[in-house]
């Protein structure tokens, strides 16, 4: 295990906050990780706090304690059975180098969630979704450290418990008591691709591409278009892509705010259950582009705030409450951050 004291987390947050971590302790394998927790653990500062990537967290000051950091990176295809793989892919690799890599081996089923930024471990923490797929759908077992003893532990797909951006990792019973190592996808070598969501189709007919017969390589570039259009790169603007997450409420509280905003979009769950779009609720607000000292709404995209250059945490968290208190007080809604605040 390597560890470095007094390391600035610049490059580890796609905010672009500039806060210090009293230690940063990075393992190699498994192996690594599960001795240093037996034997040298108790000697490292607290809170212990695993990332990935940094791009859905929100630092609000210097990090007193130790954070952990998986630069386990394979893929290997552990069986098949029929037309199905289990492929197992290390919790440091980049998500979507991992779904590259599966689409080059004829491994499909995560095409829509290419481009998104982060690692294959935080991708089972966050249940990463975009354009109609939730990757807990693809997982069939989490494999982990106990942060507390060292042991191994294997979450299967059900004990994971996937919701909308939701795991059992982020529960307070389970939150950082593991450290995720390797992530298991049950992936299909058949390619069924999922066209039916906000404007895939659309672009695929202006690419000139036959929707019949695409292939999952095709998809994977359509997708990427489409998310460099709305969504401001990190790279350039300090954002941790969608700030907020769609609420979701009740149909007798849906059809109540029709009555005074009959275009209000959304996207049926259930009977009872209806999912609005933040972005539209905190356009209607009145955010869109906003400012708040150096932090913003995007002007495109209101559902990503920015770091327009040099923001502290503090400046995004009062931006949030801003934006919150608006879309509750004209709507009765209230909108609850997808990223973590730490
Ligand atoms: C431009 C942009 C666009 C985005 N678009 C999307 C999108 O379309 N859909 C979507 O779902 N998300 C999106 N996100 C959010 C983000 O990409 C995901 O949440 C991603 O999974 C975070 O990965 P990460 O490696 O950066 O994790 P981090 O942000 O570093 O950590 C996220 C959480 O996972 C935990 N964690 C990380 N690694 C481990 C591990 N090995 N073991 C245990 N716990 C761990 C952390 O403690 C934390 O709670 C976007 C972000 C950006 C910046």
């Amino acid at each position: 295990m390597q560890i470095q004291h007094n390391i600035s987390l610049l490059p580890h947050n796609t905010f672009g906050i500039d806060v210090t971590a009293n230690i940063i302790a990075s393992y190699n394998s498994e192996e690594d990780l599960a001795n240093a927790v037996k034997t040298c653990f108790h000697a490292l500062a607290k809170p212990l706090l695993h990332i990935g990537e940094g791009s859905n967290l929100l630092f609000t000051k210097d990090f007193p304690g130790t954070v952990l950091l998986s630069k386990i990176v394979y893929v290997e295809k552990l069986s098949q059975s029929g037309r199905q793989v289990i492929v197992r892919a290390g919790s440091g690799m980049n998500m979507d180098d991992f779904i590259a890599h599966a689409i080059s081996k004829g491994w499909y089923g995560l095409e829509n969630l290419s481009k998104i930024p982060g690692q294959v471990g935080a991708s089972a923490v966050q249940n990463i979704g975009a354009y109609g797929v939730e990757v807990g759908n693809c997982i069939h077992a989490v494999n982990c450290i106990s942060l507390s003893d060292g042991s191994n532990k294997t979450f299967t797909h059900d004990e994971c418990e996937f919701s909308y951006r939701h795991s059992i990792f982020k529960s307070r019973e389970y939150k950082g008591k593991y450290a995720i190592t390797s992530v298991d996808y049950c992936l299909n070598m058949d390619f069924n691709p999922n066209l039916d969501y906000a404007g895939i189709r659309q672009q695929i007919s202006s690419a000139g591409i036959d929707a019949q017969h695409i292939s999952a390589k095709e998809l994977r570039e359509i997708i990427i278009q489409i998310r460099d259009s709305k969504l401001p790169d990190p790279k350039v603007l300090g954002n941790a892509g969608s700030f907020f997450m769609n609420p979701i409420v009740d149909r007798l509280t849906f059809e109540r705010l029709t009555t005074t905003y009959p275009n209000i979009p959304k996207y049926e769950l259930s009977d009872n259950l209806v999912k609005i779009p933040a972005a539209w609720l905190i356009e209607q607000s009145g955010w869109k582009g906003r400012s708040h000292g150096r932090a913003a709404v995007h002007h495109i995209q209101p559902l990503v705030l920015v770091n327009t250059g040099g923001a502290t945490g503090n400046e995004i968290c009062e931006l949030s409450d801003m934006v919150r208190d608006s879309v509750f007080a004209k709507f009765g809604i209230s909108i609850k951050p997808e990223v973590n605040f730490i």
